[in-house]
């Protein structure tokens, strides 16, 4: 914890290291930087923005001297608390906004950690390339915030999550040094992989500067994406499971409640059919036919396939937005992350039913399906005490729920500061104690004075 007091002595140093335009105090800009997107609040006392890895490295040194607990910031866009600071400074990475180098022979990008990651496909799509991973918030999150946080996506089912597509990192470490871990090479076996100990680790480790990311070419085989609807979920569940042991392996497999397709329809003007159950799907064209055979069996009440790239994106954007539709059909919510085998999922999604109803709250849900990781959002009153009460208690009996049946508290969300009892639980029952006494002892070396983002994840488990 830092004061305002404390902070003011500091000012000149601050100032001299980052220019005054900088270091932002005023209550408004603080007030920017004190909420995520899921509505996890602090209190951060100042605000700096960093131009290069020097005034970083320097800032971070005088932080590390001075005690002072600071926290990354990319958008804000996560879900955890992650991102939010309590008394401390927030060191907002915007201004680390170079596409240094797009290498279309290696299949490489080298980047900076404040580009967005609809910019950067947008760059690369020039040469005919893609990063694969896409989370729903691309068009807002960071390069240093979807490696922090590991992120997943829409596309995740087909590539793997941004841990996949990862060769190397530059990071100021919590003593101000700089690193670099990995090689941008399709093959490197020199040393323990310190690359995926930065990767999720939610600021907690240093501060993620650059990074060499793998790219793909983008697919020359034609996808057909369609919305395919059923009368209830256990049908499009038959549908995924089928689909999966018939070797047909999407490239989007996405699922939307009818609630979370009437909220979107509502929000966004568009008149997508309102079924209890939909999936959206994306298929290389051989195997369509196949693959329509398949979700007919199961018993789809409507197919609807995409006629040209406007319909596609459309279908695409309204699952991308279903978290923004839904949430505001309430005062709160509570987005859920859990991820469990997908021959649990039928299972799953019965659970969720019957904790709608114990705790007497409406669960919308929408996720990426193929992966098993549905996202149930509970809804609640933020004004009333008990309707809280029941959100949480809710929250938790799904998280606990995963845990029992060998699945995660989180696919893609992180921790932050949400779920730190949760984790504590998930790892001493899947893997003992050994684990999480590894991760704190790798906290505590790498952070020795306990600066960078604290009070959360691993440290707070
Ligand atoms: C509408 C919506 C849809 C979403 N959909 C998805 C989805 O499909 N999949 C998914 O995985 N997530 C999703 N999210 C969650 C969120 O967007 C992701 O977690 C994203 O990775 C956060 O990126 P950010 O740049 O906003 O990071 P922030 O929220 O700013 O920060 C996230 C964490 O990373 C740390 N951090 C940020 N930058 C750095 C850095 N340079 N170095 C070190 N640490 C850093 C922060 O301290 C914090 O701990 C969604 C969120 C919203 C609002």
């Amino acid at each position: 914890v830092v004061t305002k007091r404390e902070l003011q002595r500091l000012k000149p140093e601050l100032e001299r290291i980052l220019g005054s335009g900088n270091v932002l105090w005023d209550e408004k800009k603080l007030k920017e930087y004190s909420r995520d997107m899921a509505d996890f609040r602090g209190d951060p006392v100042a605000v700096v923005r960093p131009g290069s890895t020097e005034e970083l490295s320097r800032l971070v040194r005088l932080a590390n001297r001075e005690r002072i607990p600071i926290v990354p910031w990319g958008a804000g866009s996560s879900l955890t608390g992650a991102a939010i600071s309590h008394a401390g400074v927030v060191v907002e990475m915007s201004r680390f906004d170079r596409i240094i180098e797009v290498d279309t022979v290696n299949w490489f990008v080298h980047v900076q950690a404040g580009v967005i990651l609809d910019r950067l496909n947008r760059e690369l799509e020039k040469s005919g390339f893609f990063f694969p991973p896409d989370p729903a918030s691309s068009f807002i999150c960071t390069v240093g915030g979807v490696l922090s946080e590991g992120a997943g996506g829409l596309r995740c089912v087909r590539y793997g999550t941004v841990k996949d597509w990862v060769l190397a990192l530059k990071v100021v470490l919590p003593n101000g040094d700089v690193a670099i871990f990995g090689e941008p090479l399709p093959k490197n076996r020199a040393g323990y992989d310190l690359v995926h100990l930065f990767v999720g680790s939610e600021g907690t480790l240093g501060i993620i500067v650059e990074a060499w990311l793998k790219i793909q070419p983008i697919p020359y085989r034609r996808i057909t994406r369609m919305m395919t609807h059923f009368h209830s979920w256990k049908p499009a569940v038959q549908a995924i499971t089928r689909l999966r042991s018939e070797r047909v392996q999407a490239a989007l497999l996405e699922f939307m409640d009818g609630n979370t397709v009437k909220a979107v329809n509502r929000d966004f003007g568009t008149s997508f059919p309102v079924h209890p159950a939909t999936l959206l799907i994306d298929l290389e064209e051989e195997l369509v036919q196949k693959s329509l055979a398949i979700i007919r069996s199961c018993g789809a009440a409507e197919v609807v396939v995409a006629k040209n790239e406007e319909e596609a994106e459309a279908m695409y954007q309204a699952r991308a937005w279903s978290y923004i539709a839904v949430r505001s059909e309430a005062t709160g919510s509570r987005a859920e992350d859990v991820c469990v085998p997908i021959t649990k999922l039928a299972d799953y999604l019965t659970f969720v039913e019957k904790v709608s109803k114990r705790r007497r709250l409406k669960i919308v849900v929408h996720g990426h399906a193929g992966d098993g990781n549905v996202h149930p959002l509970i809804l609640f009153d933020k004004n009333d005490r008990e309707s809280v009460k029941r959100a949480d208690a809710a929250f938790e009996d799904i998280c606990e729920y995963a845990i029992r049946v060998g699945g995660t508290i989180t696919g893609e969300h992180g921790i932050g500061s949400q779920k730190v009892r949760l984790l504590r639980k998930q790892l001493i029952a899947h893997g003992g104690a050994q684990p999480l006494k590894i991760m704190k002892a790798i906290k505590r070396m790498l952070d020795k004075r306990g600066i960078m983002n604290p009070g959360k994840y691993v440290e707070a488990a």
